[in-house]
């Protein structure tokens, strides 16, 4: 299903022009237009779903499997040093455009990009009880 007002539905199913580097029956992959590095990618699903929680399991599959196949070709391509996989869910996350993607993002020695987070410090007794908080019932 497209929805009408969502850009990325529109760029995932041609109807607004993109810098492709890979498409299938399910996904387009494009360049991002305000990269952080050199060949920064967006995995699209042609059909919308706002996010990761939304996304059916099998796309999802789908989804990462063809990250890795993408980070393999922009590896061989444009000979980065690393890449980062990162998929934003919720403004809080970071999340802008609310069609589900991947982002696929080339590192290289000299990018000057921090993609991370500050480590917080934490005691076993917090580690457990967040542990019991999510694997007990
Ligand atoms: P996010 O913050 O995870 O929702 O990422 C949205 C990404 O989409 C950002 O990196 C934007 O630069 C990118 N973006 C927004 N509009 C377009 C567009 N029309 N074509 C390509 N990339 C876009
Ligand atoms: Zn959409």
């Amino acid at each position: 299903m497209i929805d009408e007002n969502c850009i990325f539905c529109k760029i995932a199913n041609g109807e607004i022009p993109s810098k492709t580097i890979y498409e299938d029956e399910d996904f387009r992959v494009i360049l991002d237009l305000g990269p952080a590095t050199k060949g920064h990618a967006l995995i699209l699903p042609k059909d919308h779903y706002n996010d990761v929680y939304e996304l059916p399991e099998d796309l999802t599959g789908k989804a990462f499997i063809l990250a890795k196949k993408i980070s393999l070709l922009l590896k061989k391509k444009l000979n980065c040093d690393g890449l980062n996989l990162i998929q934003n869910n919720g403004r809080t996350a970071g999340q802008t455009v609310f069609h589900f993607h991947i982002h696929v993002i080339p590192r290289y020695h000299d990018d000057h990009q921090h993609i991370g987070w500050n480590p917080q410090e934490i005691s076993q007794e917090e580690l457990e009880e967040i542990q019991k908080e999510i694997f007990e019932s």
